[in-house]
């Protein structure tokens, strides 16, 4: 695995648990989830995971993530075909990147970071 494979494995883990916390922290989705026995202070617990995950994440990309995230709620999206998922345009053949996995991809159209799942 490469650095950059790793690197974006991480980011898309580190979204997975942005989007827990955002979850567990709904009051709606909170009544529910202690009515079903969850326990809150499980955002503790997901607060510390986001934590260790990002100290192994370049601060460069998490700058981009965090300020993406904050204007898209999701920051990586996948693509599939040429395909952005998250803003559904369709990317050019001749996308550079495409071929290079030792760069991190962003969509031209909406600038979310890329990954092929
Ligand atoms: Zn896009």
């Amino acid at each position: 695995m490469t650095d950059m494979e790793d690197q974006v494995k991480l980011l898309v883990a580190l979204q997975d648990l942005d989007l827990m916390i955002r979850e567990a922290k709904d009051t709606d989705t909170s009544s529910e989830m202690k009515q079903m026995g969850f326990k809150l202070d499980g955002i503790a617990e997901l607060n510390q995971a986001r934590e260790n995950l990002a100290k192994r994440i370049r601060p460069q990309l998490l700058n981009r993530y965090e300020r993406l995230s904050k204007s898209y709620g999701r920051a990586i999206v996948p693509v599939t075909g040429n395909l952005c998922l998250g803003c559904f345009v369709t990317l050019p053949t001749s996308y550079p990147s495409l071929k290079s996995k030792n760069s991190f991809l962003t969509c031209e159209n909406c600038g979310r970071i890329l990954y092929f799942p």
